[in-house]
């Protein structure tokens, strides 16, 4: 029988276990092992079988135990300290109080420290019972939000609840991958609604076309000090279609997109307000949107400041200006295919009159997302490019990244170089707490991981004698082999085997072999198939007498993307061949849980993409936290971090067109790699059976990398390089608007001024023909300003090596300071340059727009040279 409705009843405990909610009511469990330890005290077994969630826990465990719990004085006494632990956690002064008390948060760039930053992401991953993410944006997204609680910066986060979540994957009998949505009830979930005074749940609404508004009611979960409000349109109210737009993650039409991305953006803004009158929490300062997805919020922003909502009345360029100071924008992907965009004529019928954000103009709206640039499609409306013009400041998620991102880009600055594209970096990091294990923790005993000195931390491990540390790596493996073998046979019974044929489960995989982890999505940039390019090859190193190795593979292909199901039939086809499958493991349904285990267990992790499309990558830092070696391609940030000791970077082929030619040429590298290198370390072993060569790499990547990457060192980055610089124009524009009025009316003078500023003529002494080392360059500029003054350029020197073509390269600039005014708009600039390198040297003079609240040189696009 089928129930015809379902919902859950909420324990009622005993009152001095009250703080058992309290506890399970903080996400902060999820990376605290202390407080997982309370919960697996209340009952060791649902601990396990719920997947060791605590409110599910409380939700089944039986009334006699709570009776005897709350008898047993020890365990109340535990409780307690558990809870004031917590308490101490959310309300204590940490990093951002300190610093902020201190006057040193802000940075070499200034600013000053946001009250409150408002963090956008279409997924948050942050614990496996709270299944809201599909891969790498969604972890990053719950890893900012958790290191910014350890620090204590005063992030909000916004998300959506997706009723299915993102799928869930098992195979066929032969191997292809099968999606299932599981029901997530909200009752069920680690969240809590947020309400009205009155009772009610708070909602918030927005205008769609043809149709009445669409719904939300909004949940909040506390990642420790964070909250993280969560839009959901399952309510009264909605009709059918409406209550479906948070089904699930990344399905649907290109139109069902657009609508949870209108919801994220304008509705998550819009949530915000509610929570902030509600709660008494401080505004966000600065509007942080994670990947284009969330763009919206900016013309919300808008809207808010127009005067048919109830605002300063602001026209639309002043609050454009208004609302670009205060927004950072990080784009997340190199691959041409992973930005988004729409149909531009969808957007229009979204935002026209009596749209999502009335009074703010629709052709304005559409100019911001318009590929207006050479190579751009006309028809289409991007969420990138509309995130560049409304954000101020923004970043890749490495150095290459970075790189990239300002080639992708450039057309939206063609008067600058690539390197002067004002797309900066800052590499990813991981949340140390959540995913380095336990015992990797304890090797450093007595040093403090939440300390400023991170380092130190991480250096202690040099002074734990080898063979502890392989004692430790040992259990590793051995939770991991023993995970693994648990999940096999549970997907094989899905697959229709029978108990009888299953025997082999019981000694797949060996706690004693060298273990190679390869676990993410499925796109074909990420190549899960390179390892089986010789099949042969392959079965001779997992099968090799003396020095095999296994190898433990995971990962989703998105639903709709045959091509990478097809990827991972073809690896679970090698996988279930009875010759290599104790040696090869595909474990389906990648997700936080099964990747706790999964890094702290390998020896060595394994990331083979196709250079450069891995914007970051993250799993490898954290294997390398829990002392795993890094094998990979130099990608992302193993190109930035590798140093030739602490692991090993396969040779790329890229810039070779023939992509066969090139996976042959990588994949036979990676062979050699295994066969010739990383095994015979891996198995050189002293007396005691401690392989020393290898101990001594984990060490030092602990030490090198360890402090590098961390999710706090990247929080850390965000608030010094972003969030205060980004904060302090914000109040130089807010203050009473009048700040962004200049701006504007400032940037419209300059731009309709430009065409008529010139370098006329530029005159240099001091240099003879034969310059040597030391010499100086005296310069003479003579510009045209139109009707511009000087103080609203910046009239610059350029100068550097110079190449065949007489390009510059690695520019530097010196400001050329007034000397001296004509008739007719018409200035001399001078300076000096000193000659610093033996070489060919060129020069040149250029105008830049110059405004104290300009965040880069290339930010109006415009530039004036000589002619
Ligand atoms: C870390 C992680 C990812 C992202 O890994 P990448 O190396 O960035 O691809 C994806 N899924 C899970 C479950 C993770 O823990």
């Amino acid at each position: 029988m089928r129930a015809i409705r379902r919902f859950t009843v909420r324990p009622v405990l005993p009152a001095s276990l009250g703080a058992l909610n309290e506890l399970a009511g903080n996400l902060r469990w999820s990376w605290h092992p202390p407080t997982q330890d309370v919960f697996a005290a209340v009952d060791a077994e649902l601990w396990e079988s719920t997947g060791h969630d605590p409110v599910r826990l409380l939700a089944s465990v039986a009334g006699e135990r709570l009776a005897a719990l709350a008898a047993d004085e020890g365990f109340v006494a535990r409780l307690e300290a558990a809870r004031a632990d917590l308490a101490a956690y959310v309300d204590g002064d940490r990093w951002y109080q300190k610093r902020t008390a201190q006057g040193t948060l802000t940075g070499p760039a200034g600013g000053a420290a946001p009250r409150a930053i408002g963090y956008f992401s279409p997924e948050f991953g942050i614990t496996a019972v709270l299944p809201q993410y599909s891969g790498g944006l969604g972890i990053l997204a719950g890893d900012h939000l958790k290191a910014a609680s350890d620090l204590g910066v005063p992030i909000i986060g916004v998300g959506l609840l997706y009723r299915h979540g993102y799928f869930r994957q098992s195979l066929s009998r032969d191997g292809w991958q099968q999606e299932t949505y599981p029901v997530l009830d909200p009752d069920e979930l680690p969240i809590s609604l947020l309400r009205e005074e009155s009772g009610a749940p708070a909602t918030i609404s927005i205008a769609m076309p043809g149709g009445p508004d669409l719904l939300a009611r909004i949940w909040v979960a506390s990642v420790g000090r964070v909250p993280l409000l969560m839009l959901d349109t399952d309510v009264e109210g909605n009709p059918e279609h409406y209550v479906d737009v948070t089904d699930r993650l990344y399905g649907g039409t290109s139109e069902h997109r657009l609508r949870q991305e209108l919801l994220l953006g304008v509705g998550g803004v819009r949530a915000l307000r509610v929570f902030s009158r509600l709660t008494g929490h401080p505004e966000p300062e600065v509007f942080h949107t994670n990947e284009g997805h969330a763009g919206f919020l900016g013309l919300e922003r808008i809207r808010e400041l127009t005067a048919a909502a109830g605002g300063p009345g602001l026209d639309f360029d002043t609050a454009l200006e208004v609302g670009r100071a205060s927004t950072v924008f990080t784009t997340h992907t190199p691959v041409p295919a992973g930005i988004d965009r729409f149909e531009r004529t969808l957007v229009e019928q979204y935002f026209s009159e009596g749209g999502a954000t009335p009074g703010v103009p629709v052709e304005r709206i559409l100019a911001l997302g318009a590929e207006d640039y050479e190579g751009g499609d006309g028809a289409v409306f991007n969420m990138a490019v509309m995130g560049f013009r409304l954000a101020q400041r923004a970043n890749g998620v490495s150095q290459l990244h970075g790189e990239v991102s300002r080639g992708m880009f450039r057309g939206l600055w063609p008067a600058f170089d690539e390197a002067e594209v004002p797309i900066t970096s800052i590499t990813n990091g991981v949340h140390a707490p959540t995913w380095v294990a336990r015992e990797v923790f304890g090797l450093a005993e007595g040093a403090d991981p939440d300390s400023d000195d991170t380092g130190a931390f991480f250096a202690a491990a040099d002074d734990v004698p080898g063979a502890r540390v392989w004692e430790v790596k040992r259990a590793l493996r051995l939770r991991l082999v023993e995970d693994a073998r648990a999940r096999l046979a549970r997907s094989w019974a899905e697959r229709g085997a029978a108990p009888a044929e299953l025997g082999w489960i019981d000694s797949a995989l060996d706690p004693d072999v060298l273990t190679i982890g390869f676990a993410r999505r499925v796109p074909s940039y990420k190549r899960l198939t390179l390892m089986l390019r010789d099949p042969d090859r392959l079965k001779r190193l997992l099968l090799h007498p003396e020095r095999p190795v296994q190898l433990v593979i995971a990962g989703k292909s998105h639903p709709a993307d045959d091509g990478g199901k097809r990827l991972i039939q073809e690896m679970v086809r090698f996988a279930d061949d009875p010759e290599v499958r104790h040696r090869i493991v595909f474990l389906p349904n990648y997700d936080i849980a099964m990747a706790q285990p999964l890094y702290p267990g390998c020896d060595v992790w394994l990331n083979n993409p196709l250079r450069p499309y891995e914007a970051c990558g993250t799993s490898g830092m954290k294997a390398a936290l829990n002392g795993g070696l890094n094998l990979s391609i130099l990608d992302g940030w193993w190109d930035e971090w590798y140093d030739g000791r602490n692991g090993w970077a396969i040779p790329s082929a890229d810039g070779l067109d023939d992509a066969d030619r090139r996976d042959d040429l990588e994949a036979s590298a990676l062979y050699d790699l295994l066969e010739n290198q990383v095994a015979p370390r891996f198995y050189d072993v002293d007396a005691d059976g401690v392989p020393t060569g290898w101990v001594e790499m984990l060490r030092h990547t602990l030490r090198s990398l360890g402090p590098k990457v961390l999710a706090t060192r990247m929080v850390r980055d965000y608030v010094l390089e972003l969030y205060a610089p980004a904060t302090g124009h914000a109040r130089a524009l807010n203050s009473d608007y009048a700040g962004a009025v200049d701006l504007a009316a400032w940037k419209r003078r300059v731009l309709a001024a430009w065409p008529d500023v010139r370098v006329e003529h530029v005159e240099s002494s001091g240099v003879n023909d034969a310059p040597e080392v030391g010499a100086v360059l005296t310069t003479r500029a003579f510009v045209a300003l139109g009707g511009l003054d000087p103080q609203d350029v910046s009239v610059q020197l350029v100068h550097g090596r110079a190449d065949a073509e007489d390009r510059i390269l690695d520019h530097d600039h010196d400001e050329l300071t007034l000397a001296e005014t004509y008739e007719g708009g018409r200035h001399r600039f001078d300076g000096d340059v000193s000659l610093t390198h033996s070489g060919a040297f060129g020069y040149t003079v250029r105008v830049l727009p110059k405004h104290a609240l300009l965040a880069s040189d290339a930010e109006l696009g415009v530039v004036a040279l000589p002619l």
